[in-house]
């Protein structure tokens, strides 16, 4: 059989259990009422005939005497006498009433008479000695109101399958309605999981409650999901791009290497081979340790360290400049920080290359480190060719370069987008002023303390 779908399954529910609750409620006040009715007729019947008990004695002459406080009718009880054979002795009865009606000391019971009015019964024997005595007999009509019960009685048990029918369907327009935010947010997600539109969102207008909640979370995974999937489409065709240069380049340089005349034209081709295939190297290289980072395979590994001492050791090891640019550092001594040493290590490397390479013939690096409120400045400054007021936010995009012949050729345009990445994983961010033909100078800023799930999302 096929299963109920939760919104058919909520609505049997609620039905049901509005069916149950509406007899539930029926059936204790008629209980109630048919009790408090019963009571109160029982208490008024079996007073009337206690009064009537203590008016009745037997006479010397073996007759009855009753008092003059006795009364046949009160208060719509009327008294009847009877002899313990049954025989009627005085009194009279109402003539709906059946005849031969058995005793029962002291036992209310409802009669049914013949005019469609119904009589509560009340006996007692009064003895009169041991083996003398009469039956005393109430009857009472079964006030209205017990009436009415009943008939509401029947009413409510032909209404039932009605009211279970409306609230059936009340219950299914309501669980339709509780659940059509549901339904959007199931056609979004399969609009998207087919692939079909990724800027598609539930857009549900605004509410507090857990719907609301829910639909506003997807909506941002559904966010994400279309800038990391856009991100990767970028990424395969910039990568693709990237490569596709070098390897054309090295193709071309095969074909001359192989018809070479001279060893000199051989030497060429294969300079140039090997150029563009570390040009290669290190661009696949970049791209692996970015993706990791991205990917989160490559764990930062926080610990608390002294950066002073890092930076002033990677100053003191770079490479003699072939461009004759010498470095000069102002770093506050002991600066103690919570950062991973290797990436940070790489994060200054790649601003000193850069400041190398955009650097002037025979000028100077400067790089600083301060500490100041909680906060880590790390600045790398230059007196090179600076960069155009319009592409300062552009070369933190990845693969993007001012002008590639600017840095003949040698640089990837993925050094500053890894710079980016490592300074948001530590909680902090990297700025750049820059005035063209003057020099630029890079600023990475980060908390000295731990901070927690740094994700790159936000590059
Ligand atoms: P690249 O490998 O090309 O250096 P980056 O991501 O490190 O890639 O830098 C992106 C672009 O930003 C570079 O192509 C360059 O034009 C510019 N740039 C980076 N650093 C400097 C600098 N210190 N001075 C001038 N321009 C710079």
């Amino acid at each position: 059989m096929k299963r109920l779908s939760v919104k058919k399954k909520l609505t049997l529910l609620i039905t049901a259990l509005l069916l149950v609750l509406v007899t539930g409620i029926l059936a204790f006040l008629i209980t109630i009422s048919n009790s408090v009715v019963t009571t109160n007729a029982y208490s008024q019947l079996e007073s009337t005939v206690r009064a009537n008990l203590t008016e009745i004695s037997r006479a010397d002459d073996g007759n009855l005497s009753l008092s003059e406080d006795f009364a046949f009718t009160r208060s719509g009880v009327y008294t009847l006498i009877y002899s313990d054979t049954g025989a009627l002795l005085a009194g009279q009865p109402p003539l709906a009433l059946p005849d031969g009606l058995s005793f029962e000391n002291g036992v209310l019971r409802p009669i049914d008479a013949s005019n469609d009015s119904s009589y509560y019964v009340l006996d007692f024997w009064l003895p009169f000695s041991w083996e003398d005595g009469v039956w005393i007999r109430g009857l009472m009509e079964v006030p209205e109101s017990a009436g009415v019960i009943n008939e509401l009685i029947g009413i409510s048990l032909l209404l039932l399958p009605l009211m279970a029918a409306a609230g059936g369907v009340g219950a299914y327009h309501l669980v339709r309605s509780a659940f059509r935010p549901i339904d959007q947010i199931v056609a979004a997600a399969e609009a998207i999981g087919e692939g079909r539109d990724l800027s598609r969102r539930i857009g549900l207008p605004p509410r507090g409650d857990e719907i609301g909640r829910l639909a506003t979370t997807f909506d941002s995974m559904f966010e994400r999901l279309e800038r990391s999937f856009e991100a990767e489409k970028q990424f395969t065709s910039d990568a693709s791009h990237e490569l596709r240069t070098p390897i054309s380049v090295i193709l071309a340089q095969c074909g001359e290497a192989r018809h070479a005349e001279t060893p000199e034209q051989y030497q060429e081709a294969i300079s140039v081979i090997d150029r563009q295939a570390k040009k290669m190297s290190a661009l696949v290289n970049q791209l692996l340790q970015m993706t990791r980072l991205e990917q989160g395979t490559l764990k930062a590994m926080m610990e608390e360290a002294d950066l002073s001492q890092l930076v002033e050791i990677l100053c003191q090891e770079q490479p003699q400049s072939p461009r004759g640019i010498t470095i000069q550092t102002d770093i506050q001594p002991e600066v103690h920080a919570v950062f991973d040493v290797t990436l940070m290590s790489r994060l200054l490397q790649n601003l000193l290359d850069n400041a190398e390479r955009y650097g002037r013939e025979n000028g100077h690096i400067w790089v600083t480190l301060r500490s100041l409120h909680d906060q880590i400045l790390l600045g790398v400054r230059d007196d090179g060719i600076g960069i155009p007021a319009d592409r300062m936010e552009q070369i933190f995009q990845r693969f993007y370069q001012v002008d590639p012949s600017r840095s003949g050729n040698k640089g990837t345009g993925l050094g500053l987008t890894m710079v980016r990445q490592i300074a948001v994983l530590h909680g902090g961010d990297v700025t750049v002023e820059s005035t063209e033909n003057s020099g630029s100078c890079f600023t990475v800023c980060f908390p000295c303390g731990i901070t927690e799930n740094n994700t790159l999302e936000k590059i």
